[in-house]
């Protein structure tokens, strides 16, 4: 199948709903990441997403709408939902709820519930409005890649397996949407991205963050949201972190790099801007400032594709406080280096 790439005007919005209509995959561009849509009421189109990324049946998609009226036809509202959606919709926030026997078994993976979301970005808007069909869409990545934040991220992995890409640019906030479970009591972030706890908080109370958001699951827990259980957002090379104070980090970059370049392998530092010149002799890649989560989350997947291309097979990474929009790229970046971290300070005086 060839693989088109066109920017959105509106007879490729009107080519893309038609396939989406007919039950075909379209990747299109929201301000999170790239989304692989199908029209979320045909089982067969939404089989055809998890073949096209190979994604573990298991691991449920999120249904994106444009208008809150197609909500009746997807799922119950509990009463603070109203809330949240008043306040971040359209916009990066996915709320559970419970779903309607419309919504087929392969959506929600057999679960009770159904994660739903409306996009904010242009482009996602007009697309939803002109099909008017709800939409599933997880990421548009072949499954444990990093999500894609631009139609050429999207291109590297649906080349031949998907009839059309939407460019829009690159993606503003670069990480997923905040996952919110609103259906158990206390709202619970199952992943956190760009509607930060606090900001829920100032709308509803307390929200809880789930455990497994910073840390591999345990043996024998259940996966809140499934997706966690999976290895996800990973470079073929190995990923570590490196923590501490910052000078230290700065210092303990350059001796691991030297060290595994020594040894042979492809090195490369992910770093903050301020570092860039301190570390300009360790192939180092800016993730943006160290003040600045939103930065961090912008260049993320980004720079961890680009690991791929330059076939780097060790690579070292600063982290941010898991605060804010920091959690959301802590989230991502524990999973890329499979939770592997040295502590800065130790790798001083090894
Ligand atoms: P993606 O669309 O690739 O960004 O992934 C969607 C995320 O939402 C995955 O981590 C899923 O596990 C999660 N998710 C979707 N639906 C549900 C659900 N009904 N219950 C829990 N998690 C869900
Ligand atoms: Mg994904």
């Amino acid at each position: 199948m060839e693989t088109r790439v066109s920017s959105a005007d509106e007879a490729v919005l009107a080519e893309a709903s038609r396939l989406l209509a007919e039950g075909q995959l379209v990747a299109f561009p929201t301000e999170t990441v790239y989304g692989l849509g199908a029209n979320a009421l045909n089982a067969q189109a939404v089989l055809n997403i998890f073949a096209a990324k190979g994604r573990p049946a298991d691991n449920p998609l999120i249904v994106h709408i444009w208008n809150r009226e197609q909500l009746a036809g997807i799922c119950e509202v509990p009463e603070i939902a109203e809330k949240l959606m008043d306040a971040f919709w359209p916009g990066p926030l996915t709320m559970l709820m419970p779903r309607k026997s419309t919504i087929p078994d392969a959506v929600t993976a057999g679960l009770s519930t159904v994660a739903v979301r409306m996009p904010s970005h242009p482009v996602a808007a007009a697309l939803l409005k002109q099909c008017n069909l709800p939409i599933a869409a997880p990421s548009a990545n072949r499954s444990g890649k990093p999500s894609p934040t631009t139609a050429a991220h999207v291109l590297e992995d649906m080349q031949g397996i998907i009839p059309l890409i939407i460019d829009g640019g690159s993606c503003d906030v670069g990480v997923e949407s905040t996952v919110l479970d609103i259906c158990n009591g206390t709202p619970c972030i199952l992943r956190p991205g760009g509607v930060t706890k606090n900001m829920l908080e100032k709308v509803v109370g307390e929200v809880k963050v789930a455990g497994s958001v910073l840390r591999p699951l345990q043996a024998g827990e259940k996966a809140l949201s499934p997706g966690m259980r999976y290895k996800h957002y990973s470079p073929d090379g190995q990923v570590t972190l490196v923590e501490g104070e910052e000078q230290q980090v700065v210092a303990a970059l350059v001796k691991l790099y030297q060290h595994a370049s020594a040894a042979g392998h492809r090195t490369s530092v992910m770093c903050f801007t301020e570092h860039m010149e301190a570390l300009k002799d360790c192939h180092p890649h800016d993730i943006g400032s160290r003040d600045k989560p939103e930065e961090v989350a912008h260049c993320l997947f980004d720079t961890l594709r680009r690991m791929d291309e330059e076939k780097m097979e060790a690579i070292f990474s600063e982290v941010v406080p898991p605060e804010g929009m920091g959690l959301a790229v802590m989230n991502r970046l524990g999973r890329a280096a499979a939770f592997r971290s040295v502590q800065a300070d130790q790798v001083l005086t090894e």
